[in-house]
């Protein structure tokens, strides 16, 4: 039991301790510390925080084509024209499109959400493959480079061969199957890894 419970907190405050406690990253000193700190923001401000934290549900979504976070029906990478379209970089999440923009990756992205993970109860069913198989499948392009950028966790591992062996399956479209490696350390995450390190691992993908 934190100090602050013994405190006998008034319940409007309580419920805002209780609220950012369930934060990742967040223990129970640090949420009572943000909790009295807002406590002193200006009206104004709370008002426009919690306007921003009800908008990332109301006002995103999935993007159509590639599962990125978006204001917008097709996100802006996707409908960007000077991106080349024939190069699919697959990653596991969001904030690894962002890494791979800054390491200035000139393709566009397929976003899963999440590997397959059996312990943890995530199948292949439980994130967007087949929405890429389809994705590929349909589209008016022939040629194209899928990168497995996942992580090179087991799981990453895991997932970017299940894909791979998916990708096969495709008939009537020319699929070269790649994996980002050099530079990653085993079990890094995209997400953590720097520019150059981004860089060289996408310049020096091998074929799988
Ligand atoms: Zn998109």
């Amino acid at each position: 039991m934190g100090d602050y419970q013994r405190m006998k907190i008034p319940k409007p405050l309580q419920n805002l301790i209780d609220h950012l406690e369930s934060l990742p990253g967040i223990g129970p000193k640090t949420a009572q510390r943000l909790a009295f700190n807002l406590l002193f923001f200006p009206e104004d401000n709370i008002k426009n925080f919690a306007k921003a934290l009800l908008e990332i549900k109301t006002k995103l979504s999935l993007c159509e084509t590639c599962k990125n976070i978006t204001d917008s029906s097709i996100c802006s990478i996707c409908s960007d024209e000077s991106k080349n379209h024939s190069l699919i970089a697959v990653v596991s999440s969001p904030l690894d499109v962002v890494a791979l923009q800054k390491a200035d990756f000139k393709g566009v992205y397929h976003v899963l959400h999440g590997v397959i993970d059996p312990l943890n109860g995530y199948g292949p069913e439980d994130i967007f493959i087949k929405e890429l198989i389809f994705r590929i499948q349909d589209s008016t392009i022939d040629n194209f480079e899928i990168i497995m950028a996942t992580n090179t966790s087991m799981e990453g591992e895991s997932t970017a061969l299940y894909i791979q062996k998916e990708l096969k399956n495709i008939s009537g479209k020319n699929i070269k199957v790649t994996r980002i490696a050099r530079g990653l350390p085993v079990g890094g995450d995209i997400e953590f890894a720097d520019n150059i390190t981004l860089s060289q691992a996408l310049s020096g993908r091998s074929e799988i």
